[in-house]
C-alpha cells in the first residue's frame, strides 16, 4: 500500500534529494522522514516491499532505506529486486539488532550501508549524506562524463560501465569501485587504502570486506573470474587493475 508523497514545499526548488523509505511501523517511518525533510530532503513513504517496488519503478529515487522485516516480502529479496531494475540505486538497509547480521555484515546483498535499530535519526541522515558523496564525489580527479580502458567504458554522468559495449550490472559500490580503479589504472592498491576511499576512514569493517567486493566485481568484469586479467591481486599487499591484459 502507497501511504502518502511529501514534498517539502519550502525545499521545492532545491532538495537535496529523493529518499524512499520502506518501512511498516509508522512511528519510525515518520521519524526518519520527518528528520530528513528537516535535512532538506524530499520523501517518499511505502509500508510493504511491493509498494515500494511500484514507486521506483520509472523513476529511481536517490537513495532507498530498507527495513529488512516487511510484511510481504522479505528486505533481502526487495533489495535483489531494486537492483535488478536500478543496479546502481543505493540502498542503506535497517535491521533489528541480531536480524541477519551475518549477511548484513557480509555485505552479501549487496547494500551500501546498514544501520541498527535503535538507531539516532542524525545518524541515519548523516550516513544517508555519506552515501550520496560517495556516489556523487564532487572532487574526484575524473571530470569527464566517459573514458575508456581496454574494453570498458565508464560514463560517469549515467553511473554506468559497459564491457564490450555491453552494460555490466554493477551495484552503487561496485561502481565506486570500478572508478577508483580507472583513477589509478596500473598502480597497486592496498586493501586498507580501497576500505579507506570506498568505504570511508569510519568504517568499522575489515579488509575481508573489499576481498567480498573484488571478487563479486570479477565476476561481472573478468571473462574468467578464477582467472582474473584485468583486476589481479597482488599477495599481501592488494589489488592493481591493469589497463592491458596481456600484462601480467
Ligand atoms: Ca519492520
Amino acid at each position: 500500500m502507497l501511504i502518502k508523497i511529501f514534498i517539502s514545499c519550502e525545499v521545492i526548488q532545491m532538495t537535496d534529494g529523493k529518499v524512499l523509505i520502506v518501512e511498516d511501523e509508522a512511528p519510525i517511518r515518520k521519524l526518519i522522514a520527518f528528520n530528513l525533510q528537516r535535512s532538506n530532503f524530499e520523501v517518499l513513504e511505502a509500508s510493504d516491499g511491493k509498494a515500494a517496488l511500484d514507486l521506483i519503478k520509472d523513476i529511481p529515487p536517490t537513495l532507498v532505506i530498507l527495513d529488512l522485516m516487511l510484511p510481504d516480502m522479505d528486505g533481502f529479496e526487495i533489495c535483489t529486486k531494486m537492483r535488478e531494475i536500478h543496479p546502481i540505486l543505493p540502498i542503506i538497509i535497517l535491521s533489528a539488532r541480531g536480524q541477519d547480521m551475518d549477511k548484513i555484515t557480509g555485505l552479501e546483498i549487496g547494500a551500501d550501508d546498514y544501520i541498527v535499530k535503535p538507531f539516532n535519526p542524525l545518524e541515519l541522515v548523516a550516513r544517508v549524506r555519506t552515501v550520496l558523496r560517495r556516489i556523487t564525489p564532487n572532487n574526484q580527479p575524473i571530470h569527464h562524463d566517459r573514458h575508456e580502458i581496454g574494453p570498458f567504458l565508464l560514463d560517469v554522468k549515467t553511473q554506468r560501465v559497459y564491457k564490450s559495449e555491453k552494460l555490466l550490472k554493477l551495484t552503487a559500490r561496485e561502481f565506486q569501485l570500478m572508478k577508483l580503479f580507472f583513477e589509478k589504472v596500473n598502480e597497486p592498491i592496498t586493501r586498507n587504502s580501497l576500505l579507506d576511499l570506498i568505504w570511508g576512514v569510519n568504517y568499522f569493517g575489515d579488509p575481508k570486506t573489499v576481498d567480498v567486493h573484488i571478487r563479486r566485481l570479477r565476476e561481472k568484469i573478468e571473462d574468467d573470474p578464477s582467472r582474473p586479467t584485468y583486476l589481479k591481486t597482488l599477495w599481501g599487499y592488494g589489488y592493481c587493475f591493469q589497463e592491458n591484459e596481456s600484462t601480467t
